[in-house]
C-alpha cells in the first residue's frame, strides 16, 4: 500500500505527498514514532495476499505490525487470515484489503489465540464478517483476555493500544470446517495441541496454498505455547501432505517453498527436546537447563534471545513427566 494511502487515516490530508516530504512531515510531527505504513501485502498466488510482519517484538513503534496476515479472494467474498497485533494493524491491513478490492468480509479467521494475530480483530467489526476459529479458541482467550489486555497496553503504549478489544470466533471449527467464498473452497482443519492448544490451518484448494499460522516460524524463532511432542508431531503429519504448493509461515517471509519449509523449524525444536531430555536424565536443574540446551540454534534465529530460554522452560515442564 503506497504510504499516502496508510497516514490518510490519521486525518492527514488523503493525497500523496512526496515521499521526502513526507519523511519530514512525521519527523516533525511524530517525533520518533514511526507508523505502521506501508503495510504492503503480496499477491503469492492468484488471489491470495500476504503481508510479512516486522521481526520485532511489540512496541509503540511497530503498532503490533509483528505477525503475518493475509485475505483470500473469492467470486463473492473474502476471508481474512489473522489481523494483527492491534485495532491499527487490522485497520492498516483492512485499508490493504480494498485497495485491492469492494467484495464483502465474510470470514476472519484467527489461526491461534496469541495477541500479534487477533488483536486486530476490532478494525473488522463495522464489515460484520463472521470471526472464525479452534474450538478451543474462545475459551483460551477467555482464560488469558486480562493477561494478554495487560500487557499489550504496557507493550504497545496508549496509541496503539487504543480500542482494542477480545473479539472471540462464533464460528468454531471441531475438526475440519469446509467454507466457501463463491468457487474458491478453504478447508479450514484444527489440530491437537502443538504450537498452542488452538491452532487452525488454512488451505486454499484453488492454489494450494496453506496458511500454517504459527505452525510454521520461519527466520523468526519458534515460541512454544503448547506441546514440543505434539508439535514435532503435527509437523511430521503435515509434511506428508502431497496437495500443498506453497505454505505461509506466522512468522517469516510470505510464501515458503513447499516441502523444506520445515526442516529449520524440525531441527530447532528436535534440538531443544533432545538436550532437555539429556539434562533431565543428569538430574540437572530446569535453571540450568534454561540457561544451556539448543545453544547450537543460536545463530540461525532472528529473536532468539527474547524466546529460546522460555522454550526450553516448557519444553523441560513437559518433557520432565515422560
Ligand atoms: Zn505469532
Amino acid at each position: 500500500m503506497p504510504m499516502c494511502v496508510a497516514i490518510a487515516r490519521k486525518t492527514w490530508p488523503a493525497f500523496c505527498f512526496p515521499q521526502v516530504v513526507l519523511v519530514i512531515l512525521f519527523s516533525a510531527a511524530l517525533g520518533a514514532q514511526a507508523i505502521t505504513a506501508p503495510y504492503d501485502v503480496r499477491e503469492i498466488a492468484p488471489g491470495v495476499f500476504v503481508h510479512e510482519g516486522r521481526y520485532e517484538l511489540f512496541t509503540p513503534r511497530n503498532f503490533g505490525n509483528v505477525s503475518n496476515t493475509g485475505f483470500i479472494v473469492g467470486r463473492d467474498g473474502v476471508a481474512v487470515i489473522d489481523t494483527g497485533g492491534s485495532p491499527r494493524v487490522g485497520a492498516d491491513l483492512l485499508k490493504a484489503i480494498r485497495a485491492k478490492t469492494d467484495l464483502p468480509i465474510t470470514f476472519v479467521i484467527n489461526t491461534h489465540m496469541h495477541p500479534d494475530h487477533v488483536f486486530g480483530n476490532a478494525a473488522f467489526v463495522d464489515e460484520k464478517p463472521t470471526f472464525v476459529g479452534h474450538r478451543k479458541l474462545p475459551r483460551a482467550l477467555a482464560a488469558r483476555a486480562r493477561r494478554y489486555l495487560k500487557a499489550n497496553e504496557e507493550l504497545l503504549g496508549k496509541e496503539a493500544f487504543d480500542g482494542t478489544q477480545i473479539i472471540a470466533p462464533t464460528l468454531l471449527v471441531g475438526d475440519k470446517l469446509k467454507v466457501d467464498l463463491g468457487d474458491r473452497v478453504l478447508i479450514l482443519e484444527a489440530h491437537k495441541t502443538a504450537h498452542t492448544d488452538n491452532d487452525v490451518t488454512v488451505y486454499d484448494k484453488q492454489t494450494g496454498t496453506l496458511f500454517l499460522g504459527d505452525l510454521l516460524f520461519a527466520k523468526h524463532v519458534p515460541a512454544l505455547d503448547g506441546s514440543i511432542r505434539g508439535w514435532l508431531a503435527l509437523l511430521d503429519q503435515l509434511s506428508q501432505r502431497k496437495d500443498v504448493a506453497r505454505v505461509v509461515p506466522g512468522h517469516g517471509p510470505a510464501s515458503v517453498d513447499w516441502p523444506d519449509a520445515f526442516a529449520a523449524e524440525k531441527r530447532y525444536l528436535a534440538r531443544i527436546a533432545d538436550d532437555v531430555r539429556t539434562f533431565i536424565e543428569q538430574g540437572r536443574t530446569l535453571a540450568q537447563t534454561a540457561k544451556e540446551a539448543g545453544l547450537s540454534e543460536k545463530d540461525a534465529w532472528l529473536l532468539f534471545d527474547a524466546y529460546h530460554a522460555r522454550n526450553v522452560s516448557a519444553a523441560y515442564a513437559e518433557l520432565e513427566w515422560e
